[in-house]
């Protein structure tokens, strides 16, 4: 059981990172941690909420193809704070904040980078009336910050303080 993040219509060469359940968990940890230190407009904090509730209900079916984000006309703003948050992450922003210690992350991390830098401008799609519209500010209740891990409570709490999200064994002594 397993996620797929897609990138069809893009120009890279590799379209699909295939990430198992745990891996998924780990993914948007990583990217939270790292947004959750950069989002300052409306659609950047909804991109950072997205992450922060992303694989907490729909477990095994929360990939998406990157066609499927509400990009606007000021979509290559938004796909440059995108990879800003990939980087971020890539540099292991955040990383003493996880009980556990992600050993493939970077691996998924810089294969995904490689997928959104290759998005040329995105198609206008009908979307999915779940995603909203990211130019509207979100509910500052779900800005607020977990105390213990400085990242956004989303609607759903922390993502790190959930004992649902463990996916991996906890660091020795951590
Ligand atoms: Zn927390």
């Amino acid at each position: 059981m397993g996620n797929r993040f897609t990138a069809y219509g893009t120009r890279a060469s590799e379209h699909l990172l295939y990430l198992s359940n745990g891996s998924t968990d780990v993914f948007f940890d990583v990217l939270t941690l790292a947004g959750c230190a950069l989002a300052e407009t409306p659609w950047q904090r909804n991109l950072v909420l997205h992450l922060a509730d992303g694989h907490r209900i729909g477990r095994g079916f929360d990939g998406f193809d990157l066609s499927e984000l509400p990009w606007t006309e000021d979509w290559p703003e938004e796909k440059a704070f995108l990879l800003e948050v990939v980087d971020k992450a890539l540099t292991r922003y955040g990383w003493d904040r996880l009980a556990y210690d992600p050993p493939y992350a970077q691996g998924d991390l810089r294969r995904y980078r490689a997928m959104v830098a290759g998005l040329p401008a995105p198609v206008p799609v009908r979307r999915p009336a779940a995603w909203g519209d990211w130019r509207v500010p979100p509910p500052p209740a779900e800005l607020e910050r977990c105390a213990v891990h400085d990242i956004y409570e989303g609607r759903l709490g922390c993502r790190l303080c959930d004992p649902e999200l463990v996916p991996l064994p906890p660091r020795p002594g951590g």
